[in-house]
């Protein structure tokens, strides 16, 4: 059943009302972002464990992950725009045609997809027996995370969606953060969140002066990293690039006030940044929603 509902999103301390919101279904979270609509789509939620943390010390995971786990969950998101669908990851493949469905989607209108990396958290749901899931999508993916999956020995599942991809395959070269340039679609920017993977991107979305930044996976471990952004986690392949990218990126929304929305952050994976005055790092406050 579907619920219309007026939230409020905090910003740095201001309270302002966002917009009108509707939720639809358990896994599914919407909100208006100037013209657009953003639609967290969960393809689970659950916990994280600490043995996935680099460098954690034991004061940090006493305080913030007193059991040894920390909440986490894996989404991918849909932006609607006045004339396209954009589908950001793929998540598993799980509920994502369920969680699609709920907001009126069929495979078929998904005009766009674009990729932050190309782990099977994020490509599982870009193909069905071997063809792509959306057969009408332009898929849009940098060039260096193309260019690393195509020689890693890991890389099967990877190869498979370029392959089935290949003639809807847009190759960009992501912007650094506060650059300026020709947007990769009206309102859609991809900005360089290297680390994780050599060609991890976040998409910043703009409408009507409103922006949000899908980070991907700049985290994995809100808890720790919010608090603790030099906290890396195993499965990046950069480490040190993760951390510096996450620093950077996170002064960035921290200064221009842009709201954050992540593929492991819990339900509703999207929220606000400000300063932590408990330590050098990041407080997180979630989006409220009708519980
Ligand atoms: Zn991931």
């Amino acid at each position: 059943m579907r619920t219309l509902f007026v939230f409020l999103l905090a910003v740095h301390s201001m309270v302002i009302p966002v917009s009108i919101a509707a939720q639809h279904a358990e896994n599914v979270f919407s909100y208006k972002l100037g013209l657009f609509e953003i639609t967290l789509l969960s393809e689970s939620q659950g916990q994280g464990n600490k043995n996935i943390l680099i460098d954690a010390t034991p004061e940090m995971l006493r305080k913030y992950a007193p059991e040894g786990s920390f909440p986490n969950a894996t989404n991918a998101f849909f932006v609607k725009t006045p004339d396209t669908n954009i589908l950001v990851d793929a998540g598993f493949g799980r509920n994502l045609f369920t969680n699609l469905q709920a907001i009126g989607i069929t495979p078929e209108q998904v005009d766009v997809v674009l990729l932050t990396h190309m782990h099977g958290d994020h490509i599982g749901g870009m193909l069905r027996d071997g063809k792509p899931s959306f057969p009408h999508a332009e898929v849009y993916l940098a060039q260096p995370e193309h260019d690393y999956w195509l020689t890693n020995s890991r890389g099967e599942q990877a190869r498979e969606v370029i392959a089935a991809y290949k003639n809807k395959l847009h190759l960009f070269q992501p912007l650094e953060a506060g650059e300026k340039a020709t947007p990769l679609l009206a309102g859609i920017q991809g900005i360089a969140a290297y680390g994780h993977t050599p060609g991890h991107t976040a998409f910043l979305v703009e409408s009507d002066n409103e922006k949000l930044l899908i980070w991907g996976d700049l985290t994995h471990a809100m808890a720790i990293q919010m608090p603790y952004p030099q906290v890396a986690v195993t499965y990046d392949v950069t480490p040190g690039d993760a951390i510096a990218y996450r620093k950077k990126l996170l002064e960035y929304t921290l200064k221009n006030k842009i709201p954050v929305a992540g593929m492991h952050i819990a339900f509703p994976g999207i929220g606000t940044i400000a300063k932590d005055p408990a330590s050098e790092g990041y407080v997180f406050t979630p989006a409220s929603y009708p519980k």
